[in-house]
């Protein structure tokens, strides 16, 4: 099965100001990426100045979350319907904003449903805690999230498996500077495509990117990692040499 090879850059609150972003762009549309599909996702207000600076480019945007609802009183969000000439596709599920927003499986599930509505390509992110892989519970833990919220995403908008791809994110890796092993995400890997297969999707089928502390010095392990199609890439992402690192990795 060839799938994807994918590296993205989830700038996250990062850079502070749009004159910056523009910067960061132009950047990403030098990065050599030959074999390698290529995204950033700057944050919501940067998404126009960033979506004209890759016009013309095969750099993909992707914005970092986008609400469930298709419009209302929803303040400070952003609907899928309005990503639409501005993003190829959205992250949903990051580990912050489950976090912050007190977003749970089922409430991504949500999201991911309307950005597919909207067309939109899906980055669905999951991953364990500290405590839980602790535990023991990693398995059990992805396997939950797999089911309640990939498995509860309406089908009628999931449409092909084209259109998802999953980042294993253990939250202890992530910004930590503490990266799983290759193993480690390997394992993490295959246990999601057996639950996706599971769930009645083509497992084998949907690119399942490794995010957390992935550093120029750390890809090439998950680039030669069982499973792993690529990088979800955040700090690193900030740094153009080191992104360019980390995308050689995966060419
Ligand atoms: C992320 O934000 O998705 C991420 C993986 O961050 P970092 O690379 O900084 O750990």
């Amino acid at each position: 099965m060839t799938r994807p090879r994918l590296v993205i850059g989830n700038w996250k609150m990062n850079p502070a100001t749009l004159e910056e972003a523009v910067v960061l762009a132009h950047d990403r549309r030098a990065t050599p990426h030959e074999g390698v599909g290529l995204g950033v996702a700057p944050p919501s207000i940067a998404l126009p100045a960033v979506a004209v600076a890759l016009r013309g480019s095969d750099v993909r945007v992707f914005a970092q979350d986008v609400h469930w609802a298709e419009k209302g009183a929803y303040t400070g969000q952003v609907a899928a319907s309005m990503l639409r000439g501005l993003a190829f596709g959205t992250i949903v599920g990051h580990s912050e904003v489950r976090r912050d927003q007190g977003d749970d499986d089922a409430r991504v599930a949500a999201k991911a449903g309307a950005a597919f509505r909207a067309g939109l390509h899906v980055i669905f992110c999951l991953g364990e805690s500290l405590a839980e892989r602790k535990r023991g519970e990693t398995d059990a833990v992805l396997a939950r999230q797999v089911r309640d919220g990939i498995g509860a995403i309406d089908r009628a908008a999931l449409g092909d498996a084209g259109t998802l791809a999953l980042a294993y994110e253990p939250i202890w890796a992530i910004g930590t500077g503490e990266a799983a092993t290759g193993a480690q995400a390997s394992a993490a890997v295959a246990r999601l495509r057996s639950e996706l297969t599971r769930q009645g999707l083509d497992g084998d089928a949907i690119p399942i990117l490794y995010g957390g502390s992935v550093t120029g010095g750390n890809a090439s392990e998950f680039a030669r990692a069982e499973g792993v199609d690529g990088a979800l890439v955040g700090g690193a992402s900030l740094k153009q040499d080191e992104f360019a690192e980390i995308v050689a990795a995966f060419r």
